[in-house]
């Protein structure tokens, strides 16, 4: 699928919504955005948007992932799996 350029809903700006995301909105059944990014980031900090997700690319394994969390800058971020694995090690630790 090519990208497609879309009008954004609020600032009339135009974006492109790209072949990689669309593929993320497919595979999790979402509408695809109506919104630009600046608009969406907005919208997400005004906590219109729940539950809340910050995209992550994991410290471990470099998989983009979403967490329902801010990532503090400079600690290092995990994705689900990873995170439920260092769980998994520190308890049996
Ligand atoms: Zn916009
Ligand atoms: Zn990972």
């Amino acid at each position: 699928m090519p990208d497609i350029e879309t009008s954004c809903v609020q600032c009339k700006d135009t974006f492109l919504f790209t072949e990689k995301e669309q593929d993320t909105y497919y595979q999790r059944n979402m509408m695809p955005p109506q919104r630009c990014q600046k608009c969406r980031s907005k919208k997400a900090a005004a906590g219109e948007d729940a539950p809340k997700r910050f995209e992550i690319v994991c410290d471990h394994c470099g998989k983009h992932d979403q967490v329902p969390f801010q990532p503090k800058v400079g600690r290092s971020v995990l994705c689900r799996e990873c995170h439920e694995a260092s769980r998994s090690r520190a308890r049996f630790a």
